[in-house]
């Protein structure tokens, strides 16, 4: 079967870009056939950017509910809590031995970071952890662990896949052949979603629109989105309209052809927005109330990780590190 691995980071409550992003995607590709589905709670990663435990638990909690209120089925599929997976942490130091620092260098989180610095005419390193500056390892170790073939990711991951890549071949190398070379999926027809503000929805930004927000709260966020002030009866451009890129993401094909031709002829935001709100709620409304109905149940999602976990470990993670154990020449 072909392994494809899925990841959200336990940074903050889930959204609507996670949902469109790669829940919604993940849960129809684990139905085909040949497909083994890996679906991970990152809470390593969560770590570089929350330093918040409260924030990480509740996290973990909302995110495990809501893959499993939107269909993933935990006997059919690896779903699992990174941190429960300790191996994760051992293979991260064992590939960090191989990783050349001039690639991580190259990471776009870290030269953003540095980027930033400069601007500000502070030092390049100023508040950036060796966290940040490592993250894509820790990726790597996610993903090398199981020997995933493919990882559906947005267009600014890309580059994580290929160091994964490249320190998994330096390891093969100098040790055999141990690792896959996992290949990226750019996932073309799945959209980025902007965020209330427009830019990219994102846990860090504060600007999310929670997937499983009640239904009032869902309208109150979708009429704060920001907008241009064309009036009603102006025409409205629909390609640069944060309304329209969040409601085709929600729409068919027909319908999103309406819409941007009702942009066009002028029609008014608050209309625009209440069939935006019409649209995601009649998708998420049956999934909501599944989502409250998990969420209640704390100690049952806490089971559902641990047996996940606990059977990846046994089968995998154990044998794998076992292996590499050898293979540098530790002891096991
Ligand atoms: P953080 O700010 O902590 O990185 P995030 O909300 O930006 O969090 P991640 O947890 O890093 O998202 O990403 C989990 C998955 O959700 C990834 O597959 C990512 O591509 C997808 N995703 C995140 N934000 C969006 C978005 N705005 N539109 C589409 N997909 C998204």
């Amino acid at each position: 079967p072909t392994r494809v691995l899925t990841g959200i980071t336990t940074s903050g409550t889930p959204h609507l870009g996670n949902y469109v992003g790669a829940i919604r995607p993940a849960i129809a590709a684990s139905r085909e056939p040949g497909v083994e589905s890996y679906y991970f709670l990152a809470d390593y990663h969560a770590l570089i950017k929350v330093q918040d435990p409260a924030r990480v638990q509740r996290s973990t909690l909302e995110i495990a509910a809501s893959w499993l209120a939107c269909g993933l089925e935990p006997d059919q599929v690896r779903f699992y809590r990174q941190s429960d997976i300790p191996e994760t942490t051992e293979l991260t130091w064992l590939l960090t031995c191989v990783a050349g620092k001039g690639i991580l260098n190259r990471a776009h989180a870290y030269k953003a970071a540095v980027d930033r610095n400069r601007e500000a005419g502070e030092d390049d390193d100023a508040g950036v952890t060796a966290g940040l500056f490592m993250y894509p390892v820790l990726m790597a170790a996610d993903i090398l662990l199981f020997n995933a073939h493919k990882v559906p990711v947005g267009r600014d991951q890309i580059q994580h896949i290929e160091m994964a890549r490249d320190f998994a071949q330096r390891f093969n190398h100098l040790y055999g052949e141990h690792f896959v070379l996992p290949e990226v999926v750019i996932e073309e027809q799945v959209a980025t979603l902007p965020g209330l503000d427009g830019r990219k929805m994102s846990k860090s930004y504060d600007n999310t629109i929670p997937l499983f927000a009640p239904r009032g709260e869902l309208r109150k966020l979708i009429y704060s989105i920001v907008t241009d002030s064309r009036a009603p009866g102006e025409a409205k451009d629909a390609d640069t309209s944060n309304v329209f890129q969040l409601y085709r993401a929600f729409a068919s094909t027909g319908e999103t052809s309406a819409m941007r031709q009702a942009f066009a002829d002028g029609i008014a935001w608050g209309d625009a927005k209440a069939a935006l709100f019409e649209r995601i709620d009649a998708e998420v409304a049956p999934l909501r109330e599944k989502y409250e109905a998990l969420i209640a149940q704390p100690a049952q999602i806490e089971e559902i990780l641990r047996a996940g976990a606990a059977r990846l470990r046994e089968e995998r993670a154990l044998p794998t590190l076992r292996a590499l154990r050898d293979a540098v020449g530790l002891r096991n």
